[in-house]
């Protein structure tokens, strides 16, 4: 049967020995202006080894990548972007499972990986995610328990933006997962039970969020406890609902409170830029994620002393003139500083 590799019982062990010898790779970093420790958590990303079918999908594709570098810098966490199949079998949507593996193997410093898909945009760039409220969890996820657990749908998780701890229990998660992957007879397989088992579900080869789900369904006693499902703000964001509200939260709203108000991630499920074929036409796609581009990159800007004055087109403006003691600005400004200074 498929494995993601050797088999390993005693990652916790290692890890702590490891950590041990090696104090000058603390799992916790210097956090935020106001001089605390916080949780080292890496932010992994990807994207397909080629170009996309449609050059437009490699521009979007750029400006998601420069959109979490933003949120990373300003936030302390480092980044991954991956190109590669690390296992050919765990081609597309799965190939995020070998990659978690080898993260967490190779980054014994690293307390939480964050996944976080290609397509999935920053909108929030003040907001944290409250990793106090996780300490005895494992996977952090966006989800619904009623749609998850009574109707057993297939959109009760988004797997496009989740967080999981470098642990055993994850290891042993991401065996659990991964038997659904490998491309090709098993895989189609698989998604004739899914389709069958979760509602909503169309008919198509098994992927990763419908994997998690009906594990997590079908051994929810096993899995569940360390399971949680988070949904008072939003670790994913269906785009939809979002995108065209943009303006509207900018008149009422402010950054940092992650929910509808200010949405956390805007993610474009369905959309596939970098494919030939999506749930919805490319042109709204596209118009889409250059609001959602804009909307967030305006709070970077904002630092630096300009401004899209549109969501709709890249073109910027300067938003105050340059001045002779420019450290003043910073505490307004700087979407790290506390919500009450900033105006
Ligand atoms: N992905 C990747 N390599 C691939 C295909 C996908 O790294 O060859 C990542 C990419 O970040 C993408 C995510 O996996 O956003 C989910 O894949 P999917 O095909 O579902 O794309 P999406 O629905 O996000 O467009
Ligand atoms: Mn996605």
């Amino acid at each position: 049967p498929y494995s993601l590799g050797p088999k390993i019982s005693d990652w916790d062990e290692q890890r702590r020995s490891w950590l041990e010898t090696n104090p000058g790779f603390p799992t916790t970093v210097a956090s935020g202006m106001g001089g605390g420790r916080r949780q080292r958590v890496l932010l992994v990303t990807g994207s397909p080894p080629g170009p996309c079918d449609n050059p437009m999908g490699d521009h979007y594709l750029l400006k998601a990548i420069k959109n979490k570098i933003d949120y990373c810098r300003l936030h302390g966490m480092e980044i991954v972007y991956n190109l590669a199949h690390l296992d050919p079998e765990m081609a597309g949507y799965w190939s995020k499972l070998p990659l978690l593996r080898r993260l967490m193997l190779s980054h014994p410093e690293v307390e939480w990986i964050w996944w976080m898909d290609s397509d999935a945009l920053f909108t929030d760039m003040a907001f944290e995610v409250p990793l106090e409220r996780y300490a005895s969890h494992n996977l952090v996820i966006h989800g619904y328990p009623d749609l998850l657990f009574d109707q057993n749908s297939w959109i009760g998780l988004n797997t496009g933006s989740f967080l999981i701890r470098n642990c055993q229990w994850s290891l042993d998660l991401l065996d659990a997962w991964a038997p659904m992957g490998p491309k090709g007879p098993i895989r189609d397989a698989a998604g004739r039970l899914l389709t069958a088992k979760l509602k909503g579900r169309p008919a198509f080869e098994a992927d990763d969020q419908s994997a998690l789900i009906y594990l997590l369904v079908s051994r929810r006693d096993f899995w569940g406890p360390k399971i949680y499902i988070e949904n008072s703000y939003y670790l994913h964001g269906f785009w939809e609902g979002l995108v065209d509200r943009y303006e509207e939260m900018l008149g009422q709203n402010h950054p940092g409170l992650g929910d509808e108000r200010w949405p956390f991630v805007t993610h474009f499920v369905g959309c596939k830029p970098c494919g030939s074929y999506g749930d919805y036409p490319v042109e709204r796609c596209l118009s889409s994620m250059e609001r959602a581009f804009n909307f967030a990159d305006n709070q970077v800007l904002r630092l630096y002393g300009f401004a899209h004055p549109a969501l709709a087109t890249p073109k910027i403006r300067r938003i105050r003139d340059e001045t002779a003691d420019p450290l003043n600005v910073i505490d307004h400004l700087d979407p790290r500083a506390p919500i009450v200074t900033r105006r």
